[in-house]
C-alpha cells in the first residue's frame, strides 16, 4: 500500500510538472528568458530564493524529471560559482539519494524475487565493489543521472555510501556546469559545455579508482611473496598434489594443453573415490541389492529365497571392481597422457617449490610456476571416550578390514545419518547385519526435504535397520569381549551392544603436514580459496574436497578445470568457478537425486517457488519393473516454467536427474522438456510427465473456455 502511495505521489507530481508547463523553464532558452525575473527575486530575497531553488532541485532530481543540467546552469547564473556549486552539490546528492531510496523501496524486492539466484553474482559484485562502480558512473556525466539512481537502488549498495560517493563523484561535473552557467548568455547549446577533452579527463578520473584498486590488489598479492626468493626459471609449469579426482583432472588438462606437469600421489592413484569411496560403495550396494531382490523375488513371480553367500566373495568382488577401474586412474595411463607422475609425499617448501619424499626413499625438489593442492579429505572421527578401545572402521579402513571377515558383522552400529552412513547401513543390513544407525539430528539426510528424509527412513527401516534419530553418541564401553555404545535420547541413556562400529559422521579436509602452515595459507574447515580457486598465494590453487564447499567426485573434477586453466593461463584470463548448477545423489534404494533448490532451501533463502510433483507409481515402465515408487518434484519460479531445483526419489533417480541438470545449466524450462520426445517405455518419461503436470496446472482456462465455445459453434 505504501509502495503504491509513493508511486501515485510521484506520478501526480510529475503530471503536475508537465500540466503546469514548468518544463518551459528547464530548457536553455526558457532559463535564459526567465533569468532576469529570477535575478530580481533573488536580489529581493536571496535566502528565500536560494532555499526555494534548493528545494526545486531536490524535487526535480528525486522525481527524475528532465532538466537537471539546466538547473545546474541556472545555479551558476543566479548564485555564482561558489554558492551555485554548494547548492547544486547538496541538492543533487539529496535528490539522487531520494530517487535511489524510492527505487529500492518500490522495486528492489520485486526484482530480486523475480530474478532470484541469477542476481547473486551481481549482488556480490555490487556489495564488494559497488562504491567504485558508482564513483565511475557519477564522474562520467554521459550516464543518465536518473538511470543511475534507479538501477543503484536495486543493488545492495548502502544508502550512506550512495550519498557521499554521489556527492564526491558529481563534484567535478557540477563545477564545470555551474561555471558554464555563470556565462549563461554565451551558451548556445548544451552539447558544447563538455568538450571531448573534458569528457575524456572525466572518464580517466572515473576509471582511476578501479585501476588503483587493481594495482593495490597486485601490490598486495606481491607482498605475500616478499619474504620468498622467486626462482629465475622453473622446472615445471604446474605441480599437482594429490592423485584423486581433482588432481587427476587438473594434471590431465595441463598435459592436454602441453604444459609440463607433475602429479604427486602419496598413496593410491584414484584417491578416495576409486579406493575407499564411490567405487567400492557402489559395488557393495549392487551385491546388497541383488541379495535383497532374491529375498523379494516373489514380486516378480519367482520363488523368494534367502540368499546364501560368502561375504568374503562379496568383498573380493568389491576389490575386483576397484582393480578393474584402477587402470583409468593409473600411473601408466597418466604417463601416457603426458603427465609426469611421482609416487611420494609432497610438501610445499615455498610458493614455487615442492619437495617430494619419494616412496623409493629419495627426495626430489621441483620448482614450478603454479601449484594445485588436491589433497582431498579424510573421515572425521569424533572424540568419543572409549572409541579407540572398542575399535572402529571408517570408509578408509572398512574395505580391507571387512574383507578379512567370513560373514558381515552380526551387529553393526553405523554412526551418522548422512549419505555415506545411509548407503552403507542399507547395504550391510541387506547383506545380513543387524544394523543400528545413530544420528544426532532429528532426521537422516538432513539436507533433503522432510518428505525425502521420511521416505529414506521408511526404506531403511523396511530393510531392518533400527534408525535412531535425535540420538547423541556419548561414549563407548567394553566389557571383556562385549562392546557397547552409549547414546542419549531425550535425557535418557541407552546402551547398544555391537560387533563392529562404522564411523560415517563426515569427512574433513586434509590440511596438515604438507606446507600450508609454513606458508601461512589460511584454512578453516578447508583451504581458503577465492572465486578463482586461488589461495593466499595467487599461484597456489586448491580444488576438490580439500577446498570444498562440496565433497563429490564430479565437483572435484569441475573445480579441477578452473584450477588448471587459471593456474596456466590466469595471466591472460581468469575464470570464476561456477557452482550454479550442482547435482548430487544418495545411492540408497530408493535413490535420491537433487539439483538446485529444494523446498527447505527455498524457504531458508526466502525464494518464492511453485511445486510440481509427479508420482512415479503411475509410470508404465516403473510398474513393469516393479519399481513403482518415488516422485519427481520440480520447483519453478511462480507463473513461469523456469526450473529452480529438482528432487527425484526412485529407481535410477541420479540418471533421470541429468535431463534437469542440462535444462538448468542451459536455461531450458519445463515447456522445452515437455516438447521433447522421450522413449516409451522408460523411467525418463517421468521427467516429461512432471512437465505435463506443470502445464496442466498452468492451462489458459479462459482461452480454453473460448475454445469450447468455438468447437460447439463448429458442431452447429
Ligand atoms: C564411502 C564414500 C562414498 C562416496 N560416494 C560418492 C559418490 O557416490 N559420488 C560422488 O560424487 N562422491 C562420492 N564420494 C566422495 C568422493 O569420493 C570425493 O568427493 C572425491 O574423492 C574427492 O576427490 P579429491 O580429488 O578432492 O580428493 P581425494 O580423492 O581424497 O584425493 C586426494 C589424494 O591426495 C593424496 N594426498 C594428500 N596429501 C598428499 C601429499 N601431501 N602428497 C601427495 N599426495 C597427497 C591422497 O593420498 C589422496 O589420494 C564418496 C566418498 C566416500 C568416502
Amino acid at each position: 500500500m505504501k509502495k503504491l502511495l509513493i508511486l501515485v505521489t510521484a506520478a501526480v507530481l510529475a503530471f503536475a510538472f508537465f500540466a503546469l508547463d514548468l518544463n518551459q523553464y528547464l530548457t536553455l532558452d526558457g532559463m535564459k528568458a526567465s533569468l532576469g525575473q529570477f535575478e530580481a527575486r533573488r536580489a529581493a530575497s536571496p535566502v528565500g530564493v536560494g532555499l526555494a531553488f534548493f528545494a526545486v532541485y531536490v524535487v526535480a532530481t528525486a522525481l527524475s524529471l528532465p532538466g537537471a543540467v539546466i538547473l545546474t546552469l541556472g545555479a551558476g547564473a543566479l548564485f555564482g560559482l561558489g554558492l551555485g556549486t554548494l547548492i547544486v552539490s547538496f541538492a543533487s546528492s539529496i535528490g539522487a539519494t531520494l530517487a535511489f531510496l524510492a527505487s529500492r523501496y518500490v522495486l528492489r524486492d520485486v526484482i530480486q524475487r523475480r530474478f532470484g539466484s541469477r542476481l547473486t553474482a551481481i549482488n556480490d559484485g555490487m556489495a564488494k565493489d559497488g562504491v567504485l562502480y558508482l564513483f565511475t558512473l557519477r564522474l562520467i556525466p554521459i550516464f543518465p543521472f536518473f538511470l543511475v539512481n534507479l538501477l543503484m537502488g536495486l543493488t545492495p549498495v548502502k544508502t550512506l555510501s550512495y550519498y557521499w560517493v554521489s556527492q564526491l563523484g558529481m563534484l567535478a561535473g557540477t563545477l564545470v556546469y555551474v561555471n558554464a552557467g555563470t556565462q549563461l548568455a554565451q551558451i548556445t547549446s548544451l552539447s558544447g559545455i563538455l568538450s571531448p577533452g573534458l569528457l575524456l579527463s572525466f572518464a580517466l578520473l572515473g576509471v582511476f579508482p578501479m585501476l588503483a584498486k587493481k594495482f593495490m590488489n597486485f601490490l598486495q598479492s606481491r607482498r605475500v611473496y616478499a619474504k620468498w626468493q622467486r626462482p629465475h626459471t622453473f622446472d615445471r609449469n604446474l605441480v599437482v598434489i594429490g592423485g584423486g579426482a581433482a588432481g587427476l583432472v587438473t594434471s590431465y588438462i595441463a598435459a592436454a594443453v602441453k604444459a609440463k606437469v607433475t602429479l604427486v600421489e602419496a598413496h593410491k592413484m584414484g584417491g578416495d573415490c576409486l579406493n575407499y569411496g564411490c567405487v567400492p560403495s557402489k559395488a557393495l550396494i549392487k551385491s546388497a541389492r541383488i541379495a535383497n531382490q532374491m529375498r523379494h523375488a516373489e514380486n516378480y513371480g519367482l520363488s523368494a529365497i534367502d540368499p546364501s553367500f560368502s561375504f568374503n566373495k562379496v568383498m573380493a568382488r568389491v576389490h575386483e571392481v576397484i582393480a578393474t577401474v584402477a587402470p583409468h586412474d593409473s600411473v601408466e595411463r597418466y604417463t601416457e597422457l603426458g603427465v609426469e607422475v611421482l609416487q611420494g609425499y609432497a610438501r610445499i617448501v615455498d610458493p614455487w617449490t615442492v619437495e617430494i619424499k619419494l616412496n623409493s626413499g629419495a627426495t626430489q625438489r621441483l620448482t614450478t610456476r603454479s601449484i594445485v593442492i588436491a589433497a582431498g579429505a579424510r573421515p572425521f572421527v569424533p572424540p568419543l571416550p572409549g572409541l579407540d578401545d572398542v575399535g572402529y572402521v571408517t570408509s578408509d579402513t572398512l574395505w580391507d578390514e571387512f574383507a578379512k571377515l567370513d560373514a558381515p558383522p552380526a551387529r553393526l552400529v553405523v554412526l551418522g545419518g548422512g549419505p555415506i552412513g545411509c548407503e552403507l547401513a542399507q547395504s550391510f543390513a541387506r547383506l545380513g547385519s543387524k544394523v543400528t544407525q545413530i544420528e544426532m539430528a532429528p532426521r537422516i539426510m538432513m539436507r533433503e526435504d522432510i518428505e525425502v528424509s521420511d521416505l529414506a527412513r521408511d526404506a531403511l527401516t523396511r530393510d531392518g535397520i533400527d534408525v535412531l534419530t535425535s540420538h547423541k553418541a556419548l561414549r563407548c564401553e567394553r566389557e571383556g569381549e562385549h562392546k557397547f555404545i552409549v547414546v542419549e535420547h531425550q535425557g535418557v541413556e541407552k546402551r547398544i551392544e555391537f560387533d563392529a562400529l562404522l564411523c560415517a559422521v563426515g569427512r574433513v579436509a586434509r590440511l596438515q603436514g604438507y606446507g600450508l602452515e609454513a606458508l601461512g595459507i589460511p584454512t578453516q574447515r578447508t583451504v581458503a580459496v577465492n572465486d578463482y580457486l586461488e589461495t593466499l598465494y595467487p599461484n597456489i590453487f586448491a580444488a576438490g574436497d580439500v577446498a570444498g564447499p562440496y565433497q563429490f567426485t564430479h565437483t572435484a573434477g569441475h573445480m579441477a578445470w578452473y584450477a588448471a586453466v587459471n593456474a596456466l593461463f590466469g595471466d591472460f584470463k581468469k575464470f570464476k568457478v561456477d557452482y550454479s548448477v550442482v547435482p548430487w545423489a544418495t545411492f540408497i534404494e530408493p535413490e535420491v537425486a537433487r539439483v538446485g533448490l529444494n523446498e527447505q532451501d527455498a524457504k531458508e533463502k526466502n525464494i518464492p517457488y511453485e511445486v510440481t510433483k509427479y508420482g512415479i507409481d503411475d509410470l508404465d515402465r516403473a510398474i513393469a519393473d516393479g519399481t513403482a515408487y518415488g516422485f519427481v518434484k520440480v520447483l519453478t519460479v511462480p507463473g513461469k516454467d523456469r526450473i529452480l531445483g529438482v528432487t527425484i526419489v526412485g529407481e535410477h533417480a541420479a540418471d533421470l536427474l541429468a535431463e534437469f541438470v542440462l535444462a538448468m545449466k542451459h536455461g531450458l524450462g519445463l515447456n522445452k522438456i515437455l516438447g521433447t520426445i522421450h522413449t516409451y517405455p522408460t523411467l525418463a518419461e517421468a521427467n516429461k510427465y512432471v512437465a505435463g503436470e506443470w502445464k496442466r496446472a498452468h492451462a489458459p482456462h479462459k482461452l480454453l473456455a473460448w475454445l469450447a465455445r468455438f468447437h460447439a459453434w463448429k458442431r452447429g
